[in-house]
């Protein structure tokens, strides 16, 4: 009886562990569904009804400090970075949607009682002062919607990293160029690494290395389910993907 009792334990320890070490984040919302778009409120509602651990958005900053979720910098010939909200709020996803801004997305995390997380990235803009300005425009509009726990953020701009940290110690701050080592994102505070595959490919001690120092690990873009496998066995956190329902059967298979 005492031995059924220990089996059942590791079998539910390895259960756990399984389940933890692999998470699912839809990248740029679940687009991929009849009548969403990249970077939607359709992509995000999609993500939030799967309940995977994030979905991540792409920012930038309006000259006139709008926040305008988009990836691409040039929008049908509007630089975002450079145009007013005026000249972005008109904007079409294919979708049929308006471009939406943070704090629609914002109200959508505020309103929702899935537990996926909103994964900001502040797009890396082309000045440090942008860069900074865009982080705390990001979390001022956060806290205002009071849903600071329900986010976490990337950048391939260390200023806005830096930024955000230094303005909200308490913020998952994850940082995308992958041309650090953890240790140095450590010493800066950084709660996580979110690099790509083939960086990670090259630096495979880096996922023992973030690990050893409590961070995470986050890789993108992982849309192959072989990639997906041999990551989850890699130990890392995080997969990044434009396929969450393959992810989710990988990171569910024990
Ligand atoms: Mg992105």
């Amino acid at each position: 009886m005492k031995r059924v009792f220990i089996n059942l334990l590791f079998v539910l320890i390895g259960t756990t562990i399984a389940w933890g070490q692999c998470r699912v984040i839809a990248h740029r919302g679940y687009w991929d569904t009849p009548g969403a778009a990249e970077n939607s409120r359709a992509s995000l509602q999609n993500a939030l009804r799967l309940n995977v651990y994030g979905s991540e958005i792409d920012i930038w900053l309006t000259t006139d400090g709008h926040l305008m979720v988009n990836h691409d910098e040039d929008y049908k010939g509007v630089v975002l970075q450079q145009a007013t909200y005026e000249e972005c709020k008109e904007l079409t996803l294919s979708n049929g949607e308006k471009m939406p801004q943070l704090q629609d997305l914002l109200q959508m995390m505020k309103e929702t009682e899935s537990k996926t997380k909103l994964i900001i990235e502040i797009k890396r803009h082309k000045t440090k002062r942008q860069n900074e300005e865009a982080a705390r425009v990001t979390l001022k509009a956060v806290d205002e919607y009071g849903v600071a726990d329900k986010v976490e953020y990337i950048s391939f701009s260390l200023d806005a990293c830096l930024e955000l940290i230094k303005c909200n110690p308490k913020a998952r701050v994850a940082y995308l160029s992958g041309n650090r080592t953890p240790a140095q994102l450590f010493v800066e505070r950084l709660t996580g690494i979110d690099y790509s595959l083939k960086a990670i490919d090259k630096n495979p001690h880096w996922i023992d290395e973030a690990h050893g120092l409590h961070m995470d690990v986050n890789v993108w873009i992982v849309d192959k389910v072989e990639d997906m496998r041999r990551l989850k066995a890699a130990g890392v956190d995080f997969l990044t993907t434009n396929k969450p329902l393959e992810a989710i059967e990988v990171c569910k298979a024990h």
